[in-house]
């Protein structure tokens, strides 16, 4: 079982950014830490072994050492803690002192994940980062100075006015640091996303569609020869790296869910809750249960995400699997639907597995039409 949890809080917000976040208020804080920790150890389950705790957010390097403490603590005290679980920490590179990052470790973290986005300043001002390039090499030197051995690099391509050139100068740089992970991410635009109205202001555009294939293909290719290995989609590690963490999502795993906005997955059920910072904690200290919406899935659609999300793996959609836990017969029911993608090279079958070829990921969605 995996273990996310959610912290919202940020020191700015970037112009792109549509996730669950808001501005860093430090009382706000204070209570939402302490709501997390009731909330998990409302969940208590003794029988449960957690094997992967994700602090996502958000900026969850904000928290104080001691909150991040109370936070782990209260997973401990509520579940089995493997004792070689994975504790990922998401990190902005502004917010981590030396002695932040040497009190994440002490307090349990055992993987730090950066949010550099990008090496070239003008594409982080554009992005409205706090950080420029030599700060998230020194936020890098910290953590390592720090003793953390699990570092993942996120970067995100097809930015305004980025040509395959300068997005792969940000890709040379990070394999010039040599973090043991790296996740590329294309930049998504949200309708009313505020770099959206920077970009008409002032007259950036995106490359052009082939240009976008280009940076994904060609990114890829140099992280290969550096000695990476793609498992997902937007995701490549060095040998034994992969992120335990976020393998669940795509292999059918199971996490529960802690903080406002969180998704959790257990068997077939499904929740969320609710999004709202203060909500969330107005809940939990009336002692309700934080939950906005639950589900239930039958087996023809958990069998649909099952096979949904393991596409995006490397290794594909094991269909012996797919058949014993759901029943759905892969090969005779979607031959026919599949069929083009087989012969246009974007799919291969590797009995009993399907698998995405690295073509085939560029339209990853339209495969995915298939199942849904
Ligand atoms: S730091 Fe991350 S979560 Fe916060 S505003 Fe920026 S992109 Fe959004």
């Amino acid at each position: 079982m995996g273990a996310y949890i959610h912290v919202p809080f940020c020191s700015a917000i970037c112009h792109y950014c549509n996730f669950n976040r808001g501005l860093l208020d430090a009382a706000l804080k204070t209570c939402y830490v302490r709501a997390l920790a009731d909330e998990i150890r409302r969940m208590s389950d003794q029988e449960v072994v957690v094997d992967t705790i994700y602090l996502g957010g958000g900026t969850p390097s904000l928290l104080d050492p001691h909150e991040l403490d109370a936070i782990l603590e209260a997973c401990r005290g509520a579940f089995r803690l493997a004792p070689d679980a994975e504790i990922t920490l998401e990190a902005n590179p502004e917010s981590v002192s030396a002695e932040r990052l040497t009190a994440f470790r002490a307090a349990g973290v055992t993987r730090l994940s950066y949010g550099v986005q990008s090496f070239r300043d003008e594409e982080l001002r554009r992005l409205g980062r706090l950080h420029d390039a030599a700060g998230a090499r020194t936020a890098y030197d910290r953590a390592r100075a720090a003793g953390f051995d699990n570092i993942n690099l996120d970067l995100m391509m097809w930015l305004p006015q980025q040509t395959v050139a300068q997005w792969l100068e940000s890709v040379d740089a990070l394999i010039e640091l040599g973090p043991e992970h790296a996740s590329l991410y294309l930049l998504e635009l949200y309708p009313n996303a505020p770099l959206k109205e920077d970009m008409a202001r002032q007259q950036w555009s995106l490359a052009p569609d082939e240009d976008a294939a280009a940076m994904y293909m060609q990114s890829l290719a140099h992280l290969d020869a550096a000695g990476y290995e793609q498992y997902e989609i937007s995701n490549v590690a060095r040998e034994g790296h992969a992120s335990r963490h976020n393998l669940k999502y795509w292999s059918d795993g199971e996490w529960l869910a802690f903080g406002c906005g969180a998704h959790g997955t257990r068997a077939r059920a499904r929740w969320c809750n609710v999004q709202s910072i203060t909500e969330y904690i107005g809940r939990v200290e009336a002692g309700q249960p934080p939950v906005a919406e639950r589900r239930i899935l039958d087996a023809e659609a958990a069998g649909a995400e099952a096979i949904i999300t393991a596409l995006r793996l490397t290794r594909g959609v094991n269909t012996d699997q797919v058949r014993e836990r759901y029943g759905i017969d892969v090969h005779q029911r979607y031959a026919a639907a599949l069929q083009p993608f087989l012969e246009m090279g974007y799919l291969r079958v590797e009995w009993p597995s399907i698998r995405l070829t690295r073509a085939g990921m560029l339209i990853a969605n339209e495969v995915m039409q298939v199942f849904v």
